[in-house]
């Protein structure tokens, strides 16, 4: 017996207990959590216990009182924003790595796989060139491929923005569809969210090449420096492409960093239909994707990727400290013997980014790209895009259903129209919020082109292709009542 009653063992008895609570969760035969809100809320509203209970108690609570009222997000139907429950392997590996390997640094199997699939992923999309970095997500990849290339821009002109700080004017250039963590990393970086220029977009959300360089030309007049040019692949809005190759020859010709947000979109290049879009991706000087989005990861994994690793470092170095005795070896000249997986961190990847503490979280993305290959990838990039494609035609099709914006990648923007409506855009809020109520297709709403529309992302591996002509019927189904009743009652 343990000294610390922590200290139970018996992981198979206890997985095996949480991992039947998960199977029946996964048949989706609950109601929504808010449904039986008081039941769990007034069970588990209890004071700080003085006496603990056991792992069999706590064990029992996630069975009966916890996992049965989880998210929405992991249901087939869930299509909002962009976000979707973790596969099967990708939630197996996981857990492993929290047990065995609980930090991404020391020699061991995990950690070699955190370098293995940060290469798969960037040969998957094309980027074999490039150098990766995991982190929590789309933000702080954003960030620090921000940080790479504030450290760029500023060495250029003789200072170590990560030493003196940050001491004249810059711009990033943006899309107005760019996702609002770029002006929150500006901010973090100490560039300040004013040096964020949005540029216009053209009708389909893509940015305005013309403008772009027009506010390069502007600022260079002026006096303020470059520092960045960030491309959207997917915007998040509506999965819209930027013109990557225009955007990428522009930084060529300013010598300005070149960084695409992938987040959501990268995965699109596996599909051969809008795979040319893609071109330019090869200019660029940072990419990110998350591979918690469209791969299905468990929520906390995304990746930067850059030309040259040491940009970051010199961005991020946390300067060597005594208390972490061996994370200077690695630099050291002279390789050191590995005999003891800790006699070295290895790859520091904690100096490439702002965590030191970090889960390994390549394993996962190994998992799942074992598990189905580069193969069950690109059929499910395949799947998902052609499924808001489908949208769009019956969309198109249907007198009482209008397209917002037509798809480029997983994302179709519809809407329902009809003669009498005095306010569409509140109609379909209503009608929406309605749809999502009945707990099956659950899109979210957005706006594009100052127009309310239903937006449905598919990106979950959960997401069956019948679900489209499913959506179409219920949107016009609860439209059509919709439209009776406040005809009935005015
Ligand atoms: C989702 C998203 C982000 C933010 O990613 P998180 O993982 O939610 O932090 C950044 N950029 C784009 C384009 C996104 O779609």
């Amino acid at each position: 017996m343990a000294q610390d009653k922590a200290e139970t063992g018996d992981l198979q008895k206890w997985l095996s207990e949480i991992g039947a609570g998960l199977d029946t969760f996964l048949a989706f035969k609950h109601p929504d959590a808010m449904t039986d809100h008081d039941q769990w809320h007034d069970y588990l509203n209890m004071p700080l216990p003085e006496k603990g209970v056991g792992i069999e108690a706590v064990t029992a609570d996630l069975v009966n009182h916890i996992i049965p009222f989880g998210s929405a997000i992991p249901r087939p139907g869930f299509t909002g924003y962009i976000t979707t429950g973790s596969t099967s392997a990708s939630t197996l590996a996981s857990t492993a790595a929290s047990i065995a390997s609980p930090q991404r640094y020391g020699h061991n199997a995990f950690n070699f796989l955190e370098a293995l699939s940060l290469e798969w992923l960037a040969n998957l999309f094309g980027i074999g060139h490039l150098q990766g970095v995991y982190s929590s997500g789309g933000s702080v990849a954003n960030l620090v491929a921000l940080g790479g290339a504030r450290q760029s821009a500023f060495e250029k002109v003789g200072i170590d923005p990560a030493m003196q700080g940050v001491s004249r004017p810059v711009s990033l250039y943006a899309s107005a569809e760019c996702h609002h963590t770029i002006q929150r990393s500006a901010g973090v970086l100490g560039v300040g969210r004013q040096s964020v220029k949005l540029i216009a977009c053209d009708d389909q959300g893509r940015m305005r090449v013309d403008l772009l360089e027009k506010a390069i030309l502007d600022d260079l007049a002026a006096g303020v420096m470059p520092m960045a040019i960030v491309a959207n692949a997917g915007t998040t809005n509506t999965g819209a492409i930027d013109p990557l190759q225009a955007m990428g020859l522009l930084a060529q010709k300013y010598d300005i960093w070149y960084h695409i947000d992938g987040a959501y979109g990268l995965p699109g290049i596996l599909d051969e239909a809008v795979k040319p879009l893609y071109q330019g991706l090869e200019m660029a000087d940072s990419v990110i994707v998350d591979p918690h989005k469209w791969l299905g990861a468990s929520v906390g994994i995304a990746a930067t990727f850059v030309r040259d690793r040491q940009v970051l470092l010199r961005a991020f170095t946390q300067e060597p400290a005594d208390y972490l005795e061996g994370s200077v070896a690695h630099s050291a000249q002279s390789e050191p013997t590995i005999v003891h997986s800790m006699d070295d961190f290895g790859i520091p990847y904690f100096d490439f980014g702002v965590e030191l503490s970090a889960p390994a979280r390549g394993v996962a993305v190994w998992a799942m790209i074992r598990e189905i290959g580069a193969e069950g990838l690109r059929a499910r990039v395949k799947r998902h895009n052609g499924m808001a494609r489908t949208l769009s035609t019956l969309a198109h099709a249907h007198p009482r259903l209008a397209v917002v914006s037509e798809p480029t990648l997983s994302i179709c923007c519809f809407r329902y129209v009809r003669d009498g409506i005095a306010d569409l855009d509140a109609f379909n809020q209503q009608l929406c919020r309605l749809l999502v109520r009945e707990n099956k297709l659950l899109p979210s709403t957005t706006r594009v082109n100052g127009v309310l529309a239903i937006r449905p992302c598919y990106v979950g591996a959960r997401a069956e292709t019948d679900q489209v002509a499913a959506l179409v019927t219920a949107v016009v189904r609860i439209g059509d009542a919709l439209f009776e009743t406040s005809h009935t009652m005015s």
